[in-house]
Protein backbone atom coordinates (compact mmCIF):
# COMPACT_ATOMS: atom_id res chain seq x y z
CA UNK A 1 0.00 0.00 0.00
CA UNK A 2 2.67 2.52 0.92
CA UNK A 3 4.56 3.83 -2.53
CA UNK A 4 7.52 4.87 -1.71
CA UNK A 5 8.51 8.31 -1.74
CA UNK A 6 4.59 9.33 -1.31
CA UNK A 7 5.97 11.16 1.70
CA UNK A 8 7.07 14.46 -0.33
CA UNK A 9 3.78 14.70 -2.12
CA UNK A 10 1.61 14.60 0.89
CA UNK A 11 4.09 17.11 2.36
CA UNK A 12 3.92 19.60 -0.81
CA UNK A 13 0.06 19.31 -0.71
CA UNK A 14 0.45 19.84 3.43
CA UNK A 15 2.75 22.88 2.60
CA UNK A 16 0.30 24.37 0.89
CA UNK A 17 -2.86 24.84 3.00
CA UNK A 18 -2.02 23.57 6.59
CA UNK A 19 -0.70 26.18 9.31
CA UNK A 20 0.69 24.28 12.05
CA UNK A 21 0.31 24.79 15.55
CA UNK A 22 4.12 25.45 17.44
CA UNK A 23 5.32 26.03 14.61
CA UNK A 24 7.67 28.98 12.56
CA UNK A 25 6.29 27.56 9.25
CA UNK A 26 9.42 28.91 7.36
CA UNK A 27 11.36 26.11 9.02
CA UNK A 28 9.66 23.80 6.61
CA UNK A 29 11.48 25.28 3.65
CA UNK A 30 14.40 22.83 5.33
CA UNK A 31 13.05 20.36 7.72
CA UNK A 32 11.09 17.69 6.12
CA UNK A 33 6.93 17.54 7.45
CA UNK A 34 6.36 13.89 8.36
CA UNK A 35 2.99 12.87 7.04
CA UNK A 36 2.01 9.32 8.91
CA UNK A 37 -0.02 6.91 7.27
CA UNK A 38 -1.27 4.69 10.26
CA UNK A 39 -0.05 3.97 14.07
CA UNK A 40 0.16 0.53 15.67
CA UNK A 41 1.16 0.40 19.47
CA UNK A 42 4.58 2.53 19.97
CA UNK A 43 5.04 3.03 16.29
CA UNK A 44 3.71 5.84 13.84
CA UNK A 45 4.48 5.12 10.33
CA UNK A 46 5.38 7.37 7.27
CA UNK A 47 4.15 6.72 3.48
CA UNK A 48 7.47 6.12 2.92
CA UNK A 49 7.45 3.15 5.03
CA UNK A 50 9.51 4.65 8.03
CA UNK A 51 8.71 4.25 11.44
CA UNK A 52 9.00 6.27 14.00
CA UNK A 53 8.71 5.35 18.02
CA UNK A 54 6.48 7.48 20.05
CA UNK A 55 8.94 8.80 22.32
CA UNK A 56 6.75 11.46 23.97
CA UNK A 57 3.45 10.23 23.26
CA UNK A 58 2.39 12.26 20.52
CA UNK A 59 2.48 15.40 22.73
CA UNK A 60 1.96 13.65 25.98
CA UNK A 61 -1.67 12.19 25.13
CA UNK A 62 -1.13 8.73 23.76
CA UNK A 63 -1.20 5.97 26.78
CA UNK A 64 -2.28 2.33 25.39
CA UNK A 65 -0.37 2.84 22.30
CA UNK A 66 -1.94 4.00 18.61
CA UNK A 67 -4.85 2.16 17.33
CA UNK A 68 -4.89 0.50 21.04
CA UNK A 69 -8.00 -2.94 19.57
CA UNK A 70 -10.04 -1.99 23.48
CA UNK A 71 -10.20 1.57 22.83
CA UNK A 72 -10.82 0.90 18.98
CA UNK A 73 -14.07 -1.40 20.27
CA UNK A 74 -15.19 1.00 22.57
CA UNK A 75 -15.25 3.65 20.31
CA UNK A 76 -16.66 1.60 17.43
CA UNK A 77 -19.35 0.55 19.79
CA UNK A 78 -20.37 4.33 20.85
CA UNK A 79 -20.33 5.67 17.16
CA UNK A 80 -23.29 2.44 16.28
CA UNK A 81 -25.48 4.37 19.63
CA UNK A 82 -24.54 8.00 19.66
CA UNK A 83 -22.27 10.23 17.81
CA UNK A 84 -22.91 13.43 19.65
CA UNK A 85 -25.87 14.84 21.46
CA UNK A 86 -25.62 18.95 23.32
CA UNK A 87 -25.00 18.12 27.16
CA UNK A 88 -27.25 21.39 28.22
CA UNK A 89 -30.70 19.27 28.87
CA UNK A 90 -29.90 16.07 28.00
CA UNK A 91 -27.35 13.26 29.29
CA UNK A 92 -26.27 10.20 27.31
CA UNK A 93 -24.52 6.50 29.28
CA UNK A 94 -20.71 7.46 28.99
CA UNK A 95 -20.40 10.93 30.07
CA UNK A 96 -22.48 9.74 33.24
CA UNK A 97 -20.90 6.77 33.89
CA UNK A 98 -17.29 8.57 33.02
CA UNK A 99 -18.54 10.84 35.53
CA UNK A 100 -18.74 8.66 38.22
CA UNK A 101 -15.50 6.64 37.78
CA UNK A 102 -13.66 9.72 37.91
CA UNK A 103 -15.42 10.53 41.53
CA UNK A 104 -14.39 7.19 42.60
CA UNK A 105 -10.85 7.15 41.55
CA UNK A 106 -9.58 10.73 42.32
CA UNK A 107 -9.25 12.19 45.61
CA UNK A 108 -11.91 12.12 48.34
CA UNK A 109 -14.34 15.65 48.02
CA UNK A 110 -14.04 15.90 44.29
CA UNK A 111 -17.46 15.37 42.95
CA UNK A 112 -18.68 17.35 40.45
CA UNK A 113 -17.55 17.16 36.91
CA UNK A 114 -17.82 19.78 34.37
CA UNK A 115 -16.94 18.83 30.88
CA UNK A 116 -15.18 21.01 27.74
CA UNK A 117 -12.91 19.75 24.87
CA UNK A 118 -9.26 20.62 25.39
CA UNK A 119 -6.91 21.40 28.54
CA UNK A 120 -7.08 25.40 27.81
CA UNK A 121 -10.69 24.92 27.70
CA UNK A 122 -10.63 23.04 31.08
CA UNK A 123 -7.64 26.18 32.51
CA UNK A 124 -10.30 28.74 31.39
CA UNK A 125 -13.12 26.73 33.63
CA UNK A 126 -11.74 26.37 36.30
CA UNK A 127 -10.39 29.59 36.80
CA UNK A 128 -13.87 30.99 35.91
CA UNK A 129 -15.42 28.87 37.85
CA UNK A 130 -13.18 30.09 41.18
CA UNK A 131 -13.51 33.45 40.52
CA UNK A 132 -17.43 33.12 39.94
CA UNK A 133 -17.58 31.14 43.03
CA UNK A 134 -16.23 34.25 45.35
CA UNK A 135 -18.97 36.46 43.19
CA UNK A 136 -21.87 34.08 44.53
CA UNK A 137 -20.66 33.82 48.28
CA UNK A 138 -20.38 37.86 48.33
CA UNK A 139 -16.21 38.36 48.26
CA UNK A 140 -16.11 39.95 44.76
CA UNK A 141 -13.05 41.33 45.36
CA UNK A 142 -11.20 38.08 45.71
CA UNK A 143 -10.55 38.18 41.63
CA UNK A 144 -6.79 37.68 41.19
CA UNK A 145 -4.69 34.56 40.80
CA UNK A 146 -1.59 33.30 42.00
CA UNK A 147 0.58 31.13 39.53
CA UNK A 148 4.41 29.87 39.90
CA UNK A 149 7.09 30.46 37.42
CA UNK A 150 7.78 28.97 34.65
CA UNK A 151 4.89 27.24 34.48
CA UNK A 152 1.96 26.29 31.52
CA UNK A 153 -1.66 25.90 31.80
CA UNK A 154 -2.58 26.50 27.39
CA UNK A 155 -2.77 28.69 25.19
CA UNK A 156 -6.11 30.52 25.53
CA UNK A 157 -5.70 33.91 26.18
CA UNK A 158 -6.64 33.28 30.31
CA UNK A 159 -5.00 29.69 30.24
CA UNK A 160 -2.46 31.96 28.99
CA UNK A 161 -2.59 34.74 31.31
CA UNK A 162 -1.69 32.42 34.16
CA UNK A 163 0.78 30.86 32.74
CA UNK A 164 4.19 31.85 32.40
CA UNK A 165 6.26 30.26 29.60
CA UNK A 166 7.98 33.98 28.29
CA UNK A 167 7.93 32.19 24.59
CA UNK A 168 4.43 31.90 24.39
CA UNK A 169 3.54 34.40 26.37
CA UNK A 170 4.89 37.66 25.51
CA UNK A 171 3.72 39.02 22.72
CA UNK A 172 0.37 39.14 23.73
CA UNK A 173 1.02 40.11 27.44
CA UNK A 174 -1.27 43.69 26.47
CA UNK A 175 -4.22 40.98 25.98
CA UNK A 176 -3.67 38.99 28.96
CA UNK A 177 -5.19 39.74 33.16
CA UNK A 178 -2.84 40.65 35.72
CA UNK A 179 -1.66 37.92 37.72
CA UNK A 180 0.50 37.25 41.17
CA UNK A 181 3.73 34.68 40.11
CA UNK A 182 5.54 33.23 42.36
CA UNK A 183 9.22 31.59 41.97
CA UNK A 184 8.87 27.81 41.05
CA UNK A 185 9.92 25.45 43.13
CA UNK A 186 11.82 24.10 40.52
CA UNK A 187 14.50 21.63 41.89
CA UNK A 188 17.18 22.20 38.42
CA UNK A 189 17.66 25.23 40.39
CA UNK A 190 18.30 24.27 44.27
CA UNK A 191 22.03 24.57 45.58
CA UNK A 192 24.12 22.09 45.76
CA UNK A 193 23.74 19.44 48.28
CA UNK A 194 20.35 20.84 48.72
CA UNK A 195 18.06 17.93 48.57
CA UNK A 196 14.51 18.03 46.55
CA UNK A 197 12.51 18.32 49.52
CA UNK A 198 14.54 21.23 51.56
CA UNK A 199 14.43 23.20 48.40
CA UNK A 200 10.68 22.69 47.92
CA UNK A 201 10.38 23.70 51.57
CA UNK A 202 12.53 26.77 51.09
CA UNK A 203 10.86 27.86 47.70
CA UNK A 204 7.41 27.80 49.71
CA UNK A 205 8.43 31.26 51.65
CA UNK A 206 7.46 33.51 48.75
CA UNK A 207 4.19 31.23 48.42
CA UNK A 208 3.32 31.10 52.10
CA UNK A 209 4.41 35.48 51.79
CA UNK A 210 2.49 36.12 48.74
CA UNK A 211 -1.11 34.11 50.36
CA UNK A 212 -0.61 36.30 53.50
CA UNK A 213 -0.01 39.43 51.32
CA UNK A 214 -2.98 38.71 48.87
CA UNK A 215 -5.40 36.32 50.45
CA UNK A 216 -7.96 38.82 50.88
CA UNK A 217 -7.74 39.99 46.33
CA UNK A 218 -6.97 36.21 45.30
CA UNK A 219 -9.44 33.44 44.17
CA UNK A 220 -6.93 30.48 43.44
CA UNK A 221 -3.73 29.58 43.23
CA UNK A 222 -3.00 27.31 40.23
CA UNK A 223 -0.13 25.04 39.70
CA UNK A 224 0.61 21.98 37.56
CA UNK A 225 1.64 19.33 40.40
CA UNK A 226 4.64 18.11 40.57
CA UNK A 227 6.23 18.60 37.29
CA UNK A 228 6.10 21.74 34.87
CA UNK A 229 6.17 19.87 32.03
CA UNK A 230 6.05 22.31 29.09
CA UNK A 231 8.29 24.71 31.11
CA UNK A 232 11.25 22.05 30.75
CA UNK A 233 9.98 19.17 32.30
CA UNK A 234 10.91 20.64 35.90
CA UNK A 235 10.03 19.39 38.56
CA UNK A 236 9.60 19.81 42.26
CA UNK A 237 8.84 17.52 45.89
CA UNK A 238 5.46 16.80 47.07
CA UNK A 239 5.79 18.61 50.02
CA UNK A 240 5.20 21.64 47.96
CA UNK A 241 1.91 20.45 47.10
CA UNK A 242 1.22 19.62 50.88
CA UNK A 243 2.14 22.70 52.25
CA UNK A 244 0.01 24.69 49.85
CA UNK A 245 -2.56 22.73 50.09
CA UNK A 246 -2.69 23.30 53.71
CA UNK A 247 -1.48 27.36 53.42
CA UNK A 248 -4.67 28.07 50.79
CA UNK A 249 -6.98 26.65 53.33
CA UNK A 250 -5.42 28.59 56.44
CA UNK A 251 -5.85 31.96 53.49
CA UNK A 252 -9.29 31.06 52.29
CA UNK A 253 -7.76 30.71 48.80
CA UNK A 254 -9.10 27.54 46.28
CA UNK A 255 -6.28 24.93 45.05
CA UNK A 256 -6.62 24.53 41.44
CA UNK A 257 -4.13 21.44 39.88
CA UNK A 258 -3.80 21.58 36.67
CA UNK A 259 -3.07 17.37 36.12
CA UNK A 260 -3.85 17.94 32.55
CA UNK A 261 -0.05 16.21 31.51
CA UNK A 262 0.62 14.77 35.22
CA UNK A 263 -2.73 12.94 35.25
CA UNK A 264 -3.08 9.59 34.10
CA UNK A 265 0.00 7.97 35.72
CA UNK A 266 2.34 9.92 34.11
CA UNK A 267 3.69 11.05 37.47
CA UNK A 268 4.36 7.48 38.77
CA UNK A 269 0.68 7.78 40.62
CA UNK A 270 -2.54 7.87 39.11
CA UNK A 271 -2.95 11.24 40.09
CA UNK A 272 -0.04 13.38 41.27
CA UNK A 273 -2.08 15.06 44.08
CA UNK A 274 -2.07 11.74 45.61
CA UNK A 275 1.93 11.75 46.54
CA UNK A 276 1.18 14.84 48.79
CA UNK A 277 -2.09 13.51 49.77
CA UNK A 278 -4.17 16.61 48.81
CA UNK A 279 -7.39 16.94 47.57
CA UNK A 280 -7.45 20.38 45.46
CA UNK A 281 -10.45 22.80 45.02
CA UNK A 282 -10.64 22.34 41.40
CA UNK A 283 -9.07 19.40 39.41
CA UNK A 284 -8.19 19.90 35.47
CA UNK A 285 -7.55 16.99 33.26
CA UNK A 286 -7.35 16.34 29.21
CA UNK A 287 -4.41 14.25 27.70
CA UNK A 288 -4.37 11.19 28.53
CA UNK A 289 -7.90 11.04 29.87
CA UNK A 290 -8.99 9.73 26.61
CA UNK A 291 -5.80 7.41 26.13
CA UNK A 292 -4.56 10.21 23.35
CA UNK A 293 -7.87 8.76 20.92
CA UNK A 294 -10.38 12.01 21.20
CA UNK A 295 -10.11 16.21 22.81
CA UNK A 296 -11.98 15.36 25.72
CA UNK A 297 -11.27 17.40 29.18
CA UNK A 298 -12.99 18.30 32.31
CA UNK A 299 -12.51 20.06 35.94
CA UNK A 300 -13.64 18.16 38.52
CA UNK A 301 -14.92 20.10 41.86
CA UNK A 302 -15.96 20.01 44.84
CA UNK A 303 -19.86 20.40 46.30
CA UNK A 304 -19.04 23.28 47.82
CA UNK A 305 -17.99 24.84 45.15
CA UNK A 306 -21.27 23.18 43.07
CA UNK A 307 -23.85 24.85 45.91
CA UNK A 308 -22.76 27.88 45.40
CA UNK A 309 -23.74 28.05 42.06
CA UNK A 310 -26.84 26.13 42.26
CA UNK A 311 -30.15 28.55 43.24
CA UNK A 312 -33.12 29.98 41.58
CA UNK A 313 -32.50 30.99 37.70
CA UNK A 314 -33.42 34.28 38.74
CA UNK A 315 -30.48 34.80 41.03
CA UNK A 316 -28.61 34.37 38.27
CA UNK A 317 -26.17 32.30 39.93
CA UNK A 318 -25.39 29.75 37.50
CA UNK A 319 -22.59 28.82 35.59
CA UNK A 320 -23.02 29.51 31.64
CA UNK A 321 -20.61 28.28 30.36
CA UNK A 322 -20.19 26.04 27.65
CA UNK A 323 -18.54 24.03 24.56
CA UNK A 324 -20.64 22.67 21.63
CA UNK A 325 -18.80 19.17 21.72
CA UNK A 326 -18.97 19.45 25.78
CA UNK A 327 -18.63 15.75 26.82
CA UNK A 328 -18.84 13.96 23.29
CA UNK A 329 -19.90 10.32 23.93
CA UNK A 330 -17.15 9.35 21.78
CA UNK A 331 -14.56 10.97 23.83
CA UNK A 332 -16.16 9.81 26.89
CA UNK A 333 -15.99 6.06 25.50
CA UNK A 334 -12.56 6.37 24.49
CA UNK A 335 -12.22 7.37 28.35
CA UNK A 336 -13.82 4.86 29.58
CA UNK A 337 -11.82 2.37 27.88
CA UNK A 338 -8.58 3.75 29.50
CA UNK A 339 -9.89 3.69 32.32
CA UNK A 340 -10.89 -0.44 31.75
CA UNK A 341 -7.28 -0.85 30.92
CA UNK A 342 -5.84 0.91 33.77
CA UNK A 343 -7.61 -1.51 36.09
CA UNK A 344 -7.75 -4.82 34.13
CA UNK A 345 -4.09 -4.11 33.06
CA UNK A 346 -2.59 -3.13 36.75
CA UNK A 347 -1.13 0.12 35.01
CA UNK A 348 0.49 1.76 37.77
CA UNK A 349 1.54 -0.72 39.02
CA UNK A 350 3.50 -2.08 35.71
CA UNK A 351 4.61 1.62 35.11
CA UNK A 352 7.04 1.28 38.29
CA UNK A 353 9.59 -1.46 36.41
CA UNK A 354 8.97 0.86 33.43
CA UNK A 355 10.12 3.74 35.15
CA UNK A 356 12.96 2.21 36.63
CA UNK A 357 13.56 0.88 33.50
CA UNK A 358 13.97 4.18 31.96
CA UNK A 359 15.77 5.55 35.04
CA UNK A 360 18.61 3.15 34.82
CA UNK A 361 18.94 3.08 31.03
CA UNK A 362 19.72 6.65 30.82
CA UNK A 363 22.16 6.77 34.20
CA UNK A 364 25.29 7.06 32.86
CA UNK A 365 24.36 10.22 31.26
CA UNK A 366 24.63 12.20 34.51
CA UNK A 367 28.17 11.33 33.68
CA UNK A 368 28.05 13.44 29.91
CA UNK A 369 30.17 16.37 29.86
CA UNK A 370 27.17 18.58 28.51
CA UNK A 371 24.07 16.70 30.69
CA UNK A 372 24.01 18.84 33.88
CA UNK A 373 21.22 16.42 35.34
CA UNK A 374 18.87 13.67 34.51
CA UNK A 375 15.81 13.94 36.31
CA UNK A 376 12.85 12.04 36.78
CA UNK A 377 9.32 11.72 37.64
CA UNK A 378 7.43 8.28 37.29
CA UNK A 379 7.08 8.38 33.21
CA UNK A 380 8.66 11.38 32.66
CA UNK A 381 12.51 11.29 32.43
CA UNK A 382 14.43 15.03 31.41
CA UNK A 383 17.94 15.42 30.03
CA UNK A 384 18.93 18.98 30.98
CA UNK A 385 21.73 19.80 28.62
CA UNK A 386 24.10 22.44 28.81
CA UNK A 387 27.11 24.46 27.28
CA UNK A 388 29.82 24.20 30.31
CA UNK A 389 29.04 22.01 33.34
CA UNK A 390 31.09 23.37 35.61
CA UNK A 391 29.98 27.16 35.35
CA UNK A 392 26.26 25.60 34.64
CA UNK A 393 26.23 27.94 31.36
CA UNK A 394 23.70 27.08 29.34
CA UNK A 395 23.55 27.26 25.10
CA UNK A 396 22.04 30.40 23.63
CA UNK A 397 18.47 29.53 22.31
CA UNK A 398 19.24 30.75 18.73
CA UNK A 399 21.61 27.58 18.03
CA UNK A 400 18.30 25.71 18.39
CA UNK A 401 20.44 22.90 20.04
CA UNK A 402 17.20 20.94 20.64
CA UNK A 403 16.18 20.80 16.75
CA UNK A 404 19.42 19.07 16.01
CA UNK A 405 18.21 16.36 18.59
CA UNK A 406 15.20 16.09 17.16
CA UNK A 407 16.24 15.31 13.35
CA UNK A 408 18.84 12.96 14.66
CA UNK A 409 16.11 10.76 16.53
CA UNK A 410 13.90 11.27 13.66
CA UNK A 411 16.71 9.95 11.45
CA UNK A 412 16.84 6.93 14.20
CA UNK A 413 13.60 6.15 13.59
CA UNK A 414 12.55 7.78 17.10
CA UNK A 415 9.86 11.14 18.13
CA UNK A 416 11.90 12.53 20.44
CA UNK A 417 10.67 16.31 20.55
CA UNK A 418 13.24 18.53 23.44
CA UNK A 419 12.19 21.67 24.53
CA UNK A 420 14.79 24.02 24.14
CA UNK A 421 18.05 22.28 25.62
CA UNK A 422 16.03 19.39 27.57
CA UNK A 423 15.81 15.85 25.90
CA UNK A 424 12.83 13.96 27.32
CA UNK A 425 11.23 10.95 27.07
CA UNK A 426 7.26 10.46 28.01
CA UNK A 427 6.26 6.89 26.01
CA UNK A 428 3.15 5.77 25.78
CA UNK A 429 3.08 2.78 28.53
CA UNK A 430 2.65 -0.17 26.15
CA UNK A 431 6.06 0.82 25.71
CA UNK A 432 8.25 -2.54 26.15
CA UNK A 433 11.42 -2.86 28.34
CA UNK A 434 13.70 -3.52 25.83
CA UNK A 435 12.10 -0.56 23.68
CA UNK A 436 13.30 1.84 26.80
CA UNK A 437 16.78 0.75 26.17
CA UNK A 438 16.34 1.43 22.90
CA UNK A 439 15.15 4.73 23.00
CA UNK A 440 17.66 5.66 25.81
CA UNK A 441 20.56 5.18 23.51
CA UNK A 442 18.84 6.86 20.69
CA UNK A 443 18.80 9.86 23.41
CA UNK A 444 21.78 9.37 23.99
CA UNK A 445 23.19 10.05 19.92
CA UNK A 446 20.29 13.05 20.05
CA UNK A 447 21.95 14.55 23.34
CA UNK A 448 26.02 14.30 21.36
CA UNK A 449 24.46 15.09 18.08
CA UNK A 450 22.45 18.75 20.29
CA UNK A 451 26.13 19.38 21.81
CA UNK A 452 28.31 18.80 19.47
C1 LIG B 1 -1.08 20.68 27.42
C2 LIG B 1 -1.37 21.41 28.68
C3 LIG B 1 -2.43 22.33 28.75
C4 LIG B 1 -3.25 22.72 27.57
O1 LIG B 1 -3.97 21.67 27.01
P1 LIG B 1 -4.43 21.80 25.47
O2 LIG B 1 -5.31 20.61 25.27
O3 LIG B 1 -3.17 21.72 24.66
O4 LIG B 1 -5.14 23.09 25.33
C5 LIG B 1 -2.68 22.91 29.98
N1 LIG B 1 -1.96 22.62 31.06
C6 LIG B 1 -0.94 21.74 31.03
C7 LIG B 1 -0.19 21.44 32.27
C8 LIG B 1 -0.60 21.13 29.83
O5 LIG B 1 0.46 20.31 29.78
Amino acid sequence: MNTPYRNASIAARDLAVVWHPCTQMKDHERLPMIPIARGQGVWLYDFDGQRYLDGISSWWVNLFGHANPRINAAVREQLEQLEQVMLAGFTHEPVLTLSERLVHILPAGLTRCFYADNGSAAVEVAVKMSFHYWQNVGRPHKRRFITLSNSYHGETLGALAVGDVELYKKVYQPLLMDVITVSSPDCFLREPGCSWEEHSRRMFAAMEQALAEHADDVAAVIVEPLVQCAGSMRMYHPLYLSLLREACDRHGVHLIADEIAVGFGRSGTMFACEQAGIRPDFICLSKGLTGGYLPLSVVVTTETVYQAFYDDYTRLTAFLHSHSYTGNPLACAAALATLAIFEQDRVIERNRILARRMGAATAELAGHPHVAEVRQTGMILAIETVRDKASGGIYDWRERRGLRAYEYALAQGALLRPIGNVIYMMPPYVIEPEQIDWLAGVARGAVDAACA
